[in-house]
């Protein structure tokens, strides 16, 4: 029988996160089809307490880093290295990590160091030779048919491809500490602090109204008019990537491709165009407002509702009928 598929779980207070677990689903199901091999955790950071549940999700061992210089910061070249050395070391048939920012990064320093190929998104395999994979491209618009090849296959899943697959009462899986050893130069770039968001503001991926800002909003100081309709109906800001380009707001408040996935019941884009790789992340929405001078704009296809107007006349005008409706005035 080869050897075990290898899964890197991602994990915070205790808990794995949604995605790792449906990761282990998919390799429940995967570990079936190549005749019942054994599923394998990595878990770096504080995580053996949390490593016998795995169990559950049919982990057979959790293989848990807890060397401070490793497990104390988030360094993608380092958590990379693990995962390639362990990978090595229990001569694994396949290495899965989940489809988020975290797991496409460490599989991919992963594959690096062993000089693989791999595969992003993934939402099915046939193994075979080679493994037939479909996969997602530009964030979910596209599906490809693709094939995966070497000594050892290496993929993402997809966030969502399968539900988590929970069977209580499994035995628990068996905890191994793992101490890899890393260079000072898989440590150079790591995750040196924190920004925590301002107490009593609403986040980007809770928030029930967005209103969102592209080029069109032409300054950072003109955000104030979209802020304080956001204030007004108790939503959150977000924006298109050329203004974080521009520096006008924080990559924080990207929705997009590479941004955040939102899903509010009413998103106001204000000024944005409507690229393909901003829709993506606002598909989800219930509604799409658009406001923009231009009629022909492609966020005109997407949107339920259009005001087509100058952005700097329209939202302090719905601003003020709002409080006066709320009876405070202008
Ligand atoms: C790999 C890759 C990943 C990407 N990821 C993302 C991502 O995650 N998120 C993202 O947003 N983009 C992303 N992009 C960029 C994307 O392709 C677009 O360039 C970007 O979304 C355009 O931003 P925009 O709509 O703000 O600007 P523009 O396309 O320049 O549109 C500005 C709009 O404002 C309107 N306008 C101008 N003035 C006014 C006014 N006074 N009042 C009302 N309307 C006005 C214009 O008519 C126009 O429609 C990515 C691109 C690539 C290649």
């Amino acid at each position: 029988m080869s050897g075990p598929i290898l899964v890197f779980v991602e994990h915070a207070s205790g808990e794995a996160d949604r995605v790792s677990l449906e990761t282990l689903a998919f390799a429940r199901g995967l570990a079936s089809s190549l005749g019942g091999v054994a599923v394998e955790a990595l878990l770096i950071g504080p995580g053996a307490e949390l490593g016998p549940s795995l169990g559950a999700h049919g982990v057979a061992t959790a293989h848990v880093v807890e060397d401070a210089a490793i497990a104390g910061v988030y360094a993608p070249g380092a958590w990379g290295a693990a995962l390639a050395s362990l990978a090595t070391a229990r001569g694994a048939a396949a290495v899965l990590a989940p489809g988020s920012d975290r797991g496409a990064e460490v599989l991919a320093h992963a594959a690096a160091r062993l000089g693989l190929p791999s595969a992003a998104n993934v939402l099915s395999v046939i193994p075979g030779d080679p493994w037939r994979l479909t996969r997602q491209r530009w964030a979910g618009s596209l599906l490809e048919d693709a094939t995966l090849d070497g000594p050892m296959r290496l993929l993402s899943v997809a966030p969502h491809a399968v539900p988590v697959d929970e069977r209580p009462g499994s035995p628990a899986a068996a905890i191994a500490q793992f101490s890899p050893s890393v260079s000072a130069a898989d440590l150079a770039v790591r995750v040196t602090g924190h920004e925590a968001p301002a107490a009593g503001s609403v986040s980007l991926s809770d928030a029930k109204v967005v209103v969102g800002g592209g080029r069109g909003v032409g300054s950072a100081a003109a955000f104030s008019e979209l802020e304080e309709l956001a204030d007004l109906l108790g939503g959150a800001v977000g924006v298109s990537r050329v203004v974080t380009s521009n520096g006008w707001r924080p990559h924080t408040q990207q929705v997009g491709q590479t941004g955040q996935r939102i899903a509010p019941d009413l998103y106001i884009a204000c000024g944005i165009s409507g690229a393909i790789q901003h829709i993506v992340g606002c598909k989800a929405a219930k509604r799409i407002l658009a406001i923009n001078t231009d009629p022909e704009s492609p966020i005109m296809s997407v949107a339920d509702f259009a005001v087509i107007g100058d952005l700097h006349a329209v939202l302090p005008a719905i601003s003020a009928e709002i409080r006066r409706r709320r009876g405070h005035g202008q």
